[in-house]
């Protein structure tokens, strides 16, 4: 093999570690997101991962939940007084990410553990009825990339909301749901 033909099939497998298992992530300015500056996560890679539910509507399109998007960070901005939206990352019942926060940002979404960990929440509610099977799909598949990335520690801890806070959050249905999810542990 010549150099040229080394370089090629090198970056062919640098691209694929990288980008095998990245989901589609909807940028903030696809989603029409107001501009705002939050601060880097002072626990880097992040040794958590929290799930939460959005306690809103569900949407099946780019457009319903670009949408949800913006209400709830103008919510959060405006209601709350927060930086930014809550959280790092937010999944659609379209089975596509959008970006809250984004990476290596401390998010504002459970308390204690903020500092330390990527918050992703489900848009809809799931007290009784799961995410769609492309949402929960798109999710794992944002953690599994986040830690190909080194966005996440390989050794991180996933859990609900709820194992951090008094919240009802992520709903009971989809708490159930994660505790079969790799790396959910019982004592995060
Ligand atoms: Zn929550």
């Amino acid at each position: 093999m010549n150099t040229v033909a080394a370089v090629v099939v090198f970056l062919g497998v640098l691209s694929l570690a990288a980008g095998q298992s990245c989901p589609r992530i909807v940028t903030r300015a696809e989603w029409g997101a107001r501009a705002a500056s939050t601060s880097v996560l002072p626990t880097f890679p992040p040794t958590h991962v929290v799930i939460h539910h959005t306690v809103t509507g569900a949407c099946t399109t780019i457009a319903a939940c670009s949408q949800i998007m913006r209400s709830m960070q103008n919510h959060h901005i405006d209601g709350n007084g927060w930086a930014d939206i809550g959280y790092n990352f937010v999944v659609g019942g379209d089975g596509n990410v959008y970006t809250g926060r984004g990476w290596n940002r401390q998010g504002a979404h459970t308390v204690n553990f903020n500092s330390r960990s990527i918050g992703i929440a489900f848009i809809g509610t799931f007290t009784s009825g799961n995410p769609t099977a492309a949402a929960q799909n798109a999710a794992q598949q944002l953690i599994a990339c986040g830690v190909a990335q080194g966005q996440i520690a390989r050794n991180y801890r996933l859990m609900g909301h709820r194992q951090g806070a008094a919240t009802a959050c992520p709903g009971n249905t989809l708490f159930a749901t994660i505790q079969r999810w790799p790396n959910w542990t019982s004592n995060p």
